[in-house]
């Protein structure tokens, strides 16, 4: 099964999630495809039509991004890219956290994560997961990536406030959006 992204993060977060699943990277000579959709299902299809169409195999592809509340659900499908085509982490995060500062509000947020899957005989097939919490103004914490320094996610509990990059790999994967949708996948697959 090929997994359609060439985000090492992602790769590795899935590679720890599907331990019995072969991923296999996308080949080199794939061209990334322009990821014009304006929903995270309508980025993982078109991901993975394109894995399928280079190479015929079985494909899954995720997009996902992160929905800020008091910025009306922005950078959602331009998560990756917010602050400039070319952007860091880093520079996505404080763009974000700019904005809501700017507002003068604290704000909830939340993670969502599509996952296209596309089988043997060419069927798709779409999942999907979420992780709600709120931003944090000073970001804090090594682990995750992205916006993980100033996300506090709501299942940990309402007394903790350790935000995403501050929690270990495997609790992270237990409420994360990608933990969602990798266990609905590994349950499908098991069928
Ligand atoms: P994609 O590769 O187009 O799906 O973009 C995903 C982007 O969303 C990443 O580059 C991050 O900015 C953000 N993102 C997605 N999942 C996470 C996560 O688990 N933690 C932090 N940021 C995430």
């Amino acid at each position: 099964m090929i997994l359609a992204s060439r985000n090492s993060h992602k790769l590795r977060e899935f590679a720890e999630l599907l331990p019995g699943l072969d991923l296999q990277p996308l080949p080199d000579r794939v061209q990334s495809p322009v990821e014009h959709g304006e929903t995270f299902a309508e980025n993982a299809l078109i991901k993975a039509r394109a894995a399928r169409e280079a190479t015929g195999e079985v494909v899954v592809a995720d997009d996902s991004g992160i929905e800020v509340e008091v910025l009306g659900g922005r950078p959602g499908v331009r998560s990756a890219r917010y602050a400039g085509e070319a952007a860091t982490d880093g520079e996505n995060l404080a763009k974000v956290l700019q904005e809501v500062a700017a507002t003068g509000q604290g704000t909830g947020a939340r993670y969502v994560c599509a996952l296209a899957l596309i089988d043997e005989a060419g069927e798709e097939h779409l999942f999907e997961g979420e992780c709600t919490g709120h931003l944090i103004p000073e970001p804090r914490g090594s682990g995750g990536f992205g916006y993980d320094p100033a996300f506090v996610p709501d299942d940990t509990g309402p007394d903790d406030n350790r935000t995403m990059a501050e929690i270990d790999p495997d609790e992270k994967h237990s409420l994360s959006h990608r933990g969602r949708v990798a266990r609905e996948l590994a349950e499908y697959l098991g069928r």
